[in-house]
């Protein structure tokens, strides 16, 4: 991969120059990662965008350089970075060393160093890809969900908590479910926003018929609502989203939730798609600096063997593009991209079927280069 710092020093000191930090990580990750970048590195000439790569570590790769999973100066390459496009962190080479310096600490903490609030995570179901669901083609076909989940907040991370002890010697679990209306409205106004640059609707979900926490989530989001004359806002509770994601899915756009809520039905929204391999993600900050990098690990079981699905990082790098750099050309290029060539019928392992031609890693990145040139 070509990522160091000298690839675009033309670029270096223009105005419009925007720093890409590229983390490929661990296991499949330099192989996915590497067919990402060419796509970037395509898009960046042909529409002259300004993008300059640097490469660091981050994960198991860190600890073997450096000792740690996260160094310093992986930490002041992301802040300096205006965008950071990640593969995968872990594998089994580093599962038994001590907890505090595991590869996915420093995921956690890349994330938390950069107070990446806004978790957002597309369901997004190729046409071509219709019968990898496990719902009916019909349900399925030409889904396009976006969940909005806020990532620092809520339940997780909210005190007290713990486990002890009633005064009659029974033991007792608690949690504190608060977020701050500041909270509930910056990861609103995400959703929002990226109602705007998607179908123009976001339902919010709560379960504000018992929780105050999210009596406060629903106040604030038709607050919200307001500054967004142009995007139609709905309410719905989360048992009833739960049961809507499976029975008529297609009916949303962008759903904004909380931390455990969307945790859990951004994982029922995913397999709705089928396939792991091609789900992209984002973590944003206020800043709009963000994350991106598949919804995938390191898959150490097929690393190395060229096997790999290239699409979610590839479909990661169009995030990046449309979210942190406000290039949304590029990205719809990139998309349209990957569209194309799984009407070619090039299928990723993974995702074979019948009739449909498996190719490897590199080939299927080198078909989406070329729908771009
Ligand atoms: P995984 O997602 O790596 O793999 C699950 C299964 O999906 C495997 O069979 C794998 O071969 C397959 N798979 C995953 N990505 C694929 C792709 N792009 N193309 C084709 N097949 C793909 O999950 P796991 O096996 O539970 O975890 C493996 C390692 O990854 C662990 O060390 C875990 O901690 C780490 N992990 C990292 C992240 C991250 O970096 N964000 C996320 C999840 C897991």
């Amino acid at each position: 991969m070509s990522t160091d710092s000298s690839i675009n020093d033309s670029a270096i000191g223009s105005s419009t120059t925007k720093k890409i930090l590229i983390l490929p990580g661990d296991g499949i990750g330099p192989e996915i990662v590497t067919e990402a970048v060419k796509v970037l590195e395509t898009v960046n000439d042909k529409f002259a965008l300004g993008l300059v790569f640097e490469e660091g570590l981050l994960g198991g790769c860190a600890i073997d350089a450096t000792g740690v999973p996260f160094p310093d100066k992986t930490l002041a390459q992301a802040k300096a970075a205006d965008a950071i496009l990640l593969g995968a962190v872990g594998g089994p080479k580093w599962d038994q060393i001590d907890r505090s310096i595991r590869p996915e600490r420093g995921l956690l903490a890349i994330r938390s160093e950069l107070e990446l609030f806004g978790n957002l995570r597309p369901a997004t179901l190729y046409p071509q890809l219709a019968a990898a669901s496990s719902l009916k083609p019909e349900v399925v076909s030409g889904l396009d969900i976006l969940i909005v989940r806020e990532l620092t907040g809520g339940i997780y991370f909210g005190s007290p908590r713990g486990i002890d002890e009633t005064d009659s010697g029974e033991r007792r679990g608690y949690n504190t479910y608060v977020y701050t209306e500041s909270e509930i409205r910056r990861v609103g106004h995400l959703a929002f926003e990226s109602a705007r640059k998607r179908g123009g609707k976001v339902c919010s979900v709560d379960k504000a018929n018992v929780l105050e926490v999210t009596m406060l989530w629903r106040e604030v989001m038709t607050e919200l609502g307001k500054d967004y004359p142009d995007v139609e806002l709905s309410h719905m509770y989360v048992d009833n989203a739960a049961m809507q994601l499976v029975r008529a899915p297609k009916q949303f756009d962008v759903i904004v939730t909380g931390n455990m809520f969307g945790d859990i039905l951004s994982d029922q929204a995913s397999m709705l798609t089928g396939s792991i391999g091609m789900l992209p993600s984002a973590s944003l900050a206020i800043n709009g600096k963000g994350l991106y990098e598949p919804c995938h690990g390191s898959a150490p079981d097929i690393a190395g063997q060229g096997l790999a699905n290239p699409l979610a990082t590839i479909l990661s790098a169009a995030m990046m593009l449309r979210y942190s750099l406000d290039m949304s050309e590029p990205a719809d290029t990139i998309e349209a991209g990957v569209g194309a060539v799984l009407d070619q019928g090039l299928r990723t392992a993974d995702i074979v079927s019948d009739g449909m031609r498996q190719v490897g890693t590199r080939e299927m990145g080198s078909a989406v280069l070329s729908t771009l040139r």
